[in-house]
């Protein structure tokens, strides 16, 4: 763990990077390569402001502040809102739902609110939940059809012209290369099937505040918002700054709609941190390949056909 975790800016965020150069696909089992960074953010509205300054505690402790980890743990999937409400202690049931995101983050599985528990939870994540327990891919349902149409409907104007528009085609092509999916574009009138654009943090259909840089849907069949169709694919345009390719500060257009087109085909969150399908990203990287394990969880979806 870096060591300046305990710093909050009043603004800024101070951004450190993992580096996955020498993740392999086994990367979920060799946590020592790689090096954490933990991006701390002090914006007063932010959900989980304040995760960064809660001290290390173990079961049974209690510390007021700790409610904003149970929080985090609630909105994830982790625990249990009505069951488990926040209380601010470290009991049984939220030691056990530390061990599912440890395990699902490739951390030292404690059941304690450590520093590396910590620092992974304060890194930039994706809005969609997490999924119990996995140690690969995991799998939600697929479209009934391979041939997908998406439009866009907004874009920012972070980068320059139209380049974010063809960062997520790149991104869309990435999948169709090595799977039997087609993407085509359309007109934003025709219905498609995938709606893609950029919206303000908190938009009609989901909430974006805090670390949560972009947000998508699963197919209809299996549809967590559940607003009809198109299925969404927004980025958040209020508190984040886009790029194309990397840049100190900003996220880089197609690795964040890979990701998030993963959702969009039926893929929920990898454990793997080298995976694309993966639940966390950071600033200033590129992400832009499928990892064998994002692939093999599509083709188990999408098979070939003989
Ligand atoms: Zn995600
Ligand atoms: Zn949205």
């Amino acid at each position: 763990m870096e060591g300046s975790l305990e710093v909050l800016e009043s603004q800024h965020s101070i951004a450190m990077f993992r580096t996955l150069d020498t993740a392999g696909p086994l990367a979920s089992s060799l946590p020592p390569t790689l090096v954490w960074g933990g991006r701390m953010n002090g914006n007063p509205g932010e959900v989980f402001h304040g995760i960064g300054s809660v001290p290390v505690l173990k079961k049974g402790d209690k510390y007021p502040y700790f409610k904003k980890v149970e929080t985090f743990l609630q909105r994830f999937g982790y625990l249990d809102r009505a069951q488990h409400p926040s209380q601010g202690v470290l009991t049984e049931e939220v030691s056990d739902a530390l061990e599912r995101y440890q395990k699902l983050h490739a951390l030292s599985v404690t059941g304690e609110f450590d520093e590396e528990t910590r620092a992974q939870m304060t890194t930039s994540r994706c809005g969609m939940a997490d999924p119990g327990s996995s140690l690969t891919y995991v799998t939600v349902c697929p479209w009934d059809r391979t041939n997908l149409t998406f439009s866009f409907t907004s874009g920012t104007s972070d980068v320059l012209g139209d380049e974010e528009f063809g960062a997520v085609r790149n991104a869309f092509e990435t999948w169709a290369l090595s799977t039997p999916l087609t993407f085509t574009e359309v007109s934003a009138g025709s219905n498609p099937d995938i709606a893609v654009g950029w919206h303000p943090t908190i938009a009609y259909d989901h909430d974006m505040t805090g670390d949560v840089v972009a947000h998508s849907d699963n197919p209809p069949d299996c549809s967590i918002l559940d607003f009809g169709p198109p299925q969404p694919l927004h980025f958040d345009n209020g508190e984040q700054y886009w790029a194309i390719g990397e840049e100190p500060g900003a996220y880089d257009v197609e690795s964040v709609a890979l990701h998030e087109i993963g959702h969009l085909i039926g893929l929920d969150h990898s454990s793997n941190p080298a995976a694309v399908m993966f639940s966390q990203l950071n600033p200033n990287s590129i992400r832009r390949s499928l990892w064998p394990d994002d692939l093999i969880g599509a083709l188990t979806l999408y098979p070939f056909q003989p």
